[in-house]
C-alpha cells in the first residue's frame, strides 16, 4: 500500500537533523581547542559522558539542560558560551538522502512542512537553529511552514502566527498540536488521512499525529527510542520514494 499524499509534516530533530554519537564528542574536542585549550579535552568529554548518564540523551541535554554544558563541562568559561555553538553548528548536518527526499516530494505536488519542537520564541527566519539550519543547508525552498509548539512561521513570507502557541507535540501534554494542524489542514480541503507525519519519537511525532488521523512514517536511521504502530519504518530517507505519493 502506497500512502497518497498532499501533505507531509517532517520533524527536525534526530530526523531531518542527523547527528552521530561520536559526533558529540568531537564537538568538545573543537570548542576546546576554539578556546586554546586542548589539554582539558579528555577531562571534559569524561564530564559530557557523565552529563549524558544523568539526563539520557543529546537531546535532553539540548532541549532542558543547556546551560550546564558551559557551566559544568566547560567549567563556566564564558567564552564557551559563544565557542560552543559555532562548533556545534559545524556538526550539523542533514540526514542522508534528504535532499532527494525531499525533491521527489515537492515535485509530486506534496506540500511539505518542518514539524519541530521549539522551546524558544521565534522571531524572523534565520535567527533560530531551524531556520538557519534550513537556510545553509539550502532546503527552506522546499518548505511551505516550520510548525511548532511556539507559533508557526510561513517560510516564503516570514510571517509569524501564533494560534500553535502553547500546544503540544508530546502525547503526555496532550500532542494538541495535531488538533490544530489537522483542522487547518481541513480548512484547506487537506483530510488527516491525507496527509503524512515524518519523524523519529513515537511520543511525539507518531502516535499523538495518528490518534488525528494523520498517516505516520518513523524513521529511525539516527535513534530508535522504541517501537511505534506507524503505517511504515524506514531507516534512510530514500526509503519516502517507495511508499508515499502524491494524490
Ligand atoms: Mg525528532
Amino acid at each position: 500500500m502506497v500512502l497518497e499524499v498532499k501533505w507531509a509534516g517532517i520533524d527536525f530533530g534526530q530526523c531531518l537533523l542527523s547527528g552521530s554519537r561520536e559526533r558529540t564528542y568531537w564537538m568538545i574536542g573543537d570548542a576546546c581547542k576554539e578556546l586554546g585549550e586542548p589539554e582539558f579535552i579528555e577531562e571534559r568529554c569524561h564530564k559530557w559522558r557523565l552529563m549524558k548518564e544523568k539526563y539520557g540523551t543529546w537531546s535532553a541535554i539540548k532541549e532542558k539542560r543547556r546551560p550546564e554544558i558551559v557551566t559544568y563541562v566547560f567549567d563556566d568559561r564564558p567564552a564557551a558560551k559563544d565557542v560552543f555553538p559555532l562548533v556545534e553548528r559545524k556538526y550539523f548536518s542533514l540526514a542522508d538522502g534528504a535532499v532527494d527526499a525531499l525533491k521527489y516530494l515537492v515535485d509530486q505536488g506534496i506540500e511539505v512542512s518542518m514539524v519541530a519542537e521549539h522551546r524558544r520564541t521565534l522571531g524572523p527566519i534565520g535567527t533560530d537553529e531551524t531556520t538557519r539550519f534550513l537556510q545553509s543547508s539550502k532546503i527552506i525552498k522546499y518548505f511551505t511552514e516550520l510548525i511548532t509548539p511556539q507559533g508557526k512561521v510561513n517560510l516564503r513570507d516570514g510571517a509569524i502566527d501564533l494560534k500553535y502557541k502553547g500546544s503540544s507535540k508530546e502525547t503526555e501534554s496532550g500532542g494538541t498540536m495535531y488538533d490544530i494542524l489537522a483542522a487547518e489542514l481541513l480548512a484547506r480541503g487537506i483530510k488527516p488521512s491525507e496527509a503524512v507525519m515524518v519523524g523519529d519519537k513515537e511520543w511525539s511525532d507518531i502516535t499523538p499525529a495518528q490518534k488525528r488521523g494523520f498517516k505516520t512514517i518513523h524513521y529511525i536511521g539516527y535513534l530508535l527510542t522504541g517501537p511505534s504502530n506507524a503505517d511504515y519504518t524506514i531507516r534512510h530517507f530514500s526509503e519516502l520514494k517507495g511508499i508515499v505519493k502524491g494524490v
